[in-house]
């Protein structure tokens, strides 16, 4: 069995009224329970998929923008309250050792208060804390997974993985730009989850919550894709399903799920999801 759901779909850290969360994926995978990014939100959307946080077995973070990674300390608090006694496997880029340093200070009162009160191990030993670079990923199960360095400036530690189970293979592109590269990495996969962007809603975007300047559109252009480019990234990869989540823009009512199949009409024979928060994809 196979099972993708995405926890939170649009891209980048704020949220308003209306808008969707920032991103986090939870993947069940031949009886695995593993998950990618931990935007805000992560917790919540892990336990509405009815799955206990001490359940969760490895985490992988695929670069460090604050919507794929704010909420991975108080995941992890959080499932150590729900009762985890066993490591969980942390992979990510080199900074998130200053990440749980800084994290674990912020809350040591509370931590060593509950090793002493109510008997818990200590969350800092149950924290198996892996270095993600290009190739093979440590995972800790049968699962196989590859990472890929993409293409998100200004970010080098940025990276697409590949997950490969006895049955099935799902991509996730990260954050980045359209990059021919995601075509062999993403080749066969039964689902590719890209991220994506819609052209038309970037300028309106841009008027709306930007500082005035243009360093917020240039920054959307050049690190991250276009619709229509994940739909001809798919098509050339030959996967099945291709479902786009980390959506810009992602809480505007003048654009709508017919404007993103509009933007794709035409680039991607096989079976298209608009991610919305608590999709869930089954294999
Ligand atoms: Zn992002
Ligand atoms: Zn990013």
């Amino acid at each position: 069995m196979t099972e993708i759901a995405l926890l939170g779909v649009k891209g980048g850290p704020a949220i308003r009224p209306g808008s969707p969360m920032p991103t986090s994926h939870l993947l069940q995978m031949d009886g695995h329970v593993v998950v990618i990014d931990c935007g805000l939100g992560v917790s919540q959307g892990v336990i509405g998929q009815g799955v206990a946080l001490d359940m969760i077995e490895l985490i992988v973070i695929t670069h460090l923008h604050s919507d794929h990674y704010l909420e991975l300390g108080p995941l992890l608090h959080t499932a150590w309250t729900a009762g985890l006694k066993r490591p969980v496997m942390v992979v990510g880029p080199a900074g998130l050792a200053r990440y749980f340093e800084g994290f674990f200070a912020s809350m040591a009162e509370d931590i060593d208060l509950r090793i002493e009160d109510e008997g818990r191990p200590d969350l800092r030993d149950l924290i198996d804390l892996r270095l993600l670079a290009e190739g093979d990923v440590d995972t800790g199960t049968s699962l196989n997974i590859s990472a890929m360095r993409n293409e998100h400036p200004p970010i080098d530690e940025s990276y697409a993985l590949r997950v490969e189970g006895a049955v099935h293979s799902v991509v996730f592109s990260g954050d980045t730009a359209a990059i021919p590269s995601m075509v062999d990495f993403a080749r066969d996969a039964d689902i590719l989850v890209h991220e994506a962007m819609l052209t038309a809603g970037v300028d309106a975007l841009c008027a709306r919550v930007g500082n005035g300047d243009d360093r917020l559109k240039k920054h959307l252009l050049r690190s991250h894709t276009p619709a229509a480019e994940a739909g001809r990234i798919a098509n050339a990869a030959n996967v099945k399903v291709l479902a786009l989540n980390h959506l810009v823009p992602s809480d505007d009512p003048e654009f709508t799920k017919e404007h993103w199949l509009a933007e794709l009409e035409g680039t991607f024979r096989g079976t298209v999801r608009i991610g919305r928060d608590g999709m869930v994809i089954s294999l």
